[in-house]
């Protein structure tokens, strides 16, 4: 970044820059983070570093109201408050009667409280809330034998219709159907489709890449390999109300969480829907009425794709993704291919993946990020129930995931609603095409003109990305 950049992002007060430069004020003695809310200082007086410990080299000390030192160890005790209080409501979530209870827990005022959900949890408090019933009620059906309505009221519910309908909304079945999921004899359920659901979309994920050794779509049949956790397939028969899915014995619960990601159904398609139009967007709505993103099978699919698809085309990462799969994936049946776990790649070498066409440096990136998952020291499933924000800095600290594979993994894998990943052509492309720029927009300009979809950006991005195409 320039030193112009940096201070149009400190006059902004920043934050998604914290960490990235700390400003020092020359004229004060001081330091800062660019979110600092401080009286701005001329450009004149400024001067940037890229660490906390290189401005206090240069003399300068930490800022009494932003504490860039406390941030740059880590701490950050206004998000450690907000997931501590998600921490309690979904630990408890019937403590919570509804959003204005959240906030009066929070401590902060209710449009600081909504700001804080939204940037650290890309939700609403009422968002959050419901998402914490839910996972508290199906929890309590697979592990309990509690009466389904009592369950209901323990989750926080107060009526057992508004339990139903929310629970068949996010998950397609109802509470009782899914207790059925922990029985090892249930090797087939149906979930069902809201009402404005739209097939084109899981059908266009299934299908794109027609020679996919792990994905296939031929007619209204699907079947996935993936882990569940031993590999196995899925098969999927598709109709306009109902998604039937046939697995394994002893792995419907699995089964289910892949096909509720896959169907993308925790989305809310219709929310963005009325955003965009109030917007004045109608056209990118139009353009794909009803597209969710469909998640991938495993979060560790999601970091393959994030690692093989930076700075290629697609059928490139499609080719090399497959030749990934042949190498080191596990057959299963009818020559399909359930992907690698992360043990299984990081028992590779670069020699292995160079002959694949694997560039020297995508190898490395791809072997490292393996091998701290394997060996335990990067957890993708436990960053996929992390705030956003801890996930996103978590992520960013991993050598070889920059801005855009963070933010790609954080939507297609983790499931998070308000991700951007910057520096992607088909955003950028869609971007000039929906909003009749003259050139195509910049790190910046992106940022900037995406906001407006927030707190929906990731499905904002597949808009986009749909934008250029023909919907088949
Ligand atoms: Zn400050």
């Amino acid at each position: 970044m320039t030193d112009a950049q940096m201070y149009a992002r400190v006059l902004a007060s920043d934050a998604d820059f914290d960490g990235r430069f700390f400003t020092g004020v020359l004229t004060t003695g001081i330091y800062c983070l660019p979110s600092c809310k401080a009286r701005k200082p001329k450009p004149g007086n400024v001067r940037f570093f890229p660490t906390a410990e290189s401005a206090r080299a240069f003399g300068l000390r930490p800022c009494r109201k932003c504490h860039p030192d406390d941030f740059a160890r880590g701490a950050d005790p206004v998000l450690e408050s907000i997931e501590a209080l998600v921490g309690e409501i979904r630990q408890n979530p019937a403590a919570f009667a509804d959003a204005r209870a959240i906030v009066r827990r929070s401590g902060f005022g209710t449009t600081r409280c909504f700001e804080l959900f939204r940037r650290h949890y890309h939700a609403t408090p009422a968002e959050a809330l419901m998402r914490a019933r839910i996972a508290s009620a199906r929890h309590a059906l697979l592990t309990s034998d509690t009466g389904v309505g009592e369950i209901g009221f323990a989750a926080g519910f107060e009526t057992l219709s508004a339990f139903h309908e929310n629970f068949r909304r996010l998950t397609g079945l109802t509470p009782a159907a899914y207790r059925t999921l922990r029985e090892r004899a249930t090797t087939s359920f149906a979930l069902a489709l809201p009402e404005d659901y739209a097939l084109t979309y899981l059908r266009h994920a299934l299908a794109r890449d027609p020679e996919s050794r792990d994905v296939r779509l031929e007619g209204d049949n699907a079947c996935v390999a993936a882990r569940l956790p031993g590999p196995a397939v899925l098969r999927f028969t598709l109709s306009p109300e109902s998604i039937a899915v046939d697995c394994p014995a002893g792995t419907a619960v699995e089964a289910h969480r892949i096909a509720v990601g896959l169907l993308g159904l925790e989305q809310d398609a219709a929310a963005f829907a009325r955003l965009a139009r109030k917007l004045g967007f109608a056209r990118l709505v139009a353009h794909a009425p009803g597209l969710r993103i469909s998640l991938t099978p495993s979060t560790f699919d999601g970091l393959l794709w994030a690692v093989i698809g930076q700075q290629i085309n697609f059928s490139f990462a499609c080719r090399l993704k497959r030749r990934l799969l042949e190498r080191c994936g596990t057959p299963v049946e009818d020559g399909m291919i359930a992907p690698p776990t992360a043990t299984d790649v990081a028992r590779l070498s670069a020699d292995d993946l160079l002959p694949l066409q694997f560039s020297k440096q995508k190898a490395g990136y791809l072997l490292a990020t393996a091998r701290l998952i394997a060996e335990g020291k990067l957890d993708l499933d436990r960053l996929a129930h992390a705030s956003a924000t801890r996930a996103e800095r978590t992520l960013l600290a991993v050598r070889g995931l920059g801005p855009w594979s963070v933010n790609y993994l954080m939507m297609r894998a983790l499931g998070f609603a308000d991700c951007v990943p910057l520096g992607d052509t088909g955003v950028t492309s869609g971007l000039l095409a929906l909003m009749h720029l003259d050139e195509r927009p910049d790190i910046d300009a992106t940022r900037r003109l995406m906001s407006v979809f927030s707190p929906y950006r990731s499905l904002a991005t597949a808009h986009l990305w749909m934008l250029n195409r023909t919907v088949p």
